[in-house]
């Protein structure tokens, strides 16, 4: 522990998912093939209809602060986009743009949450969301779906976690890590269990919702009984393959959207100009995404059908963004080279440095002895990845 450094930030871990990255960037710096499915980023380029609105807007010399919630033009085309695709009735002034839908996240939570207030996360969740909870000194209180029930969690489960101090609850749908999709239905009953306690804000986080295999999909806040307690985080990352571009953003009531202004005002500002001329441009045609959309689908049924090749691995088949989420506990306990595995970390870190393919271990999502494999990437990525994946597993005693 560095005593140099602030006991808020010696608290916080190291994203995973981001470690994961660097490590394998090592490895690869000392020569070794590693084939990467631990980020979660679209390995497409962002479509050309984009990239010209950003070298347009660098043309023009659209270079100049923006609002701190971003341009009224791209808000106001968030707002439609909202209205069309989500049944959420907001406006421009519900919006607030920001430098990716981590920071998002970031600005609601740091906007609600006290000392000590409790945040209900569904589990398995995205890594990020635990951390960003302690930097916000708020406290995550986990309730977890089960692998039958597709990973989701109840209406049942959702009542009996909530307490006095239950002030927000997080959720990512489709899921990172496990592709999960709320139906209509069960988000219903969701709602309904939310309804009665007006002092707890619902943060969903659909920020894979172009990512989606499954015929039609429900935004929580479309229900108009908790509309104005739900606050939609989204982005341009994954569904325009704009991971670098950084642009996300929140739609929330007007309080809590000046309050998320005022916090990013004093942090990063509005996000970079360009990246919001070329994020008015995504919205305005989505075939491109629609196109990669469907690619995911045929690559989540290949990966789907190559895990179930590999005896004692149990793989739910995800509904949406872009992970594979196999149960790998049969193999935790077994041995490689005389040394037992004891964990999930230590059989992601044995599948980078021996069978050289980066993937990330379940623990870091809240789900121990699960692995999350990104399958965007391609068919030959995928085939290789997870035939050494096979071999390596296969081999333990
Ligand atoms: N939420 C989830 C569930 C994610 O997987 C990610 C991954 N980047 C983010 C939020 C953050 O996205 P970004 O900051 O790139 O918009
Ligand atoms: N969301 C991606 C992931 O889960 C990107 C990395 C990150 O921002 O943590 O891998």
């Amino acid at each position: 522990m560095n005593e140099l450094i602030s006991a808020r930030v010696n608290a916080l871990a190291e994203s995973e998912t981001l470690a994961m990255a660097r490590r394998s960037r090592e490895l690869e710096a000392q020569g070794h093939t590693i084939i990467k499915l631990n980020i979660g980023e679209p390995d497409f380029q962002t479509p050309e209809h984009i990239k010209k609105a950003a070298k347009d807007a660098i043309d023009a010399g659209f270079s100049f602060y923006t609002p701190v919630s971003g341009t009224l033009e791209l808000r106001q085309a968030i707002a439609e986009k909202l209205q069309r695709d989500n049944g959420l009735h907001w406006k421009a002034e519900n919006i607030v743009v920001s430098t990716g839908a981590k920071q998002s996240i970031a600005n609601i939570l740091l906007t609600l949450l006290n000392p000590e207030d409790e945040v209900i996360v569904f589990t398995p969740y995205w890594v990020s969301y635990s951390e960003i909870i302690k930097l916000a000194e708020g406290k995550a209180v986990l309730i977890a779906g089960s692998i039958e029930n597709g990973f989701k969690v109840t209406a049942e489960q959702l009542k009996a976690a909530i307490t006095p101090r239950t002030r927000a609850i997080l959720y990512s749908a489709p899921c990172n890590p496990t592709g999960a999709i709320y139906s209509f239905e069960e988000l219903e009953a969701l709602a309904r269990v939310i309804e009665p306690h007006p002092q707890i804000h619902v943060i969903a986080d659909e920020i894979y919702e172009y990512i989606c295999f499954e015929p039609s999909y429900t935004s929580i806040g479309s229900f108009d009984f908790i509309h104005d307690r739900v606050i939609t985080i989204n982005g341009f990352s994954k569904g325009f393959a704009m991971t670098g571009w950084r642009v996300g953003y929140m739609a929330a009531r007007k309080d809590l959207a000046l309050a998320c202004d005022k916090l990013q005002g004093q942090i990063t500002s509005g996000t970079c100009s360009i990246a919001q001329k070329a994020a008015t441009a995504a919205l305005k045609d989505l075939a491109p995404t629609y196109e990669m959309k469907d690619i995911y689908q045929k690559r989540r049924d290949l990966i789907v059908g190559l895990l179930g090749e590999i005896p004692h691995v149990h793989t739910i088949v995800p509904q949406g963004a872009f992970y594979a989420f196999p149960d790998l506990s049969h193999y935790v306990g077994k041995a490689h080279n005389g040394k037992v595995i004891t964990s999930d970390d230590e059989l992601a870190m044995l599948l980078l440095t021996e069978a050289h393919v980066a993937m990330v271990q379940g623990s870091a999502f809240g789900a121990t002895n699960f692995m999350r494999i990104s399958f965007a990437a391609s068919d030959d990525h995928i085939r290789e990845a997870i035939k050494r994946l096979k071999d390596f597993l296969v081999k333990l005693v």
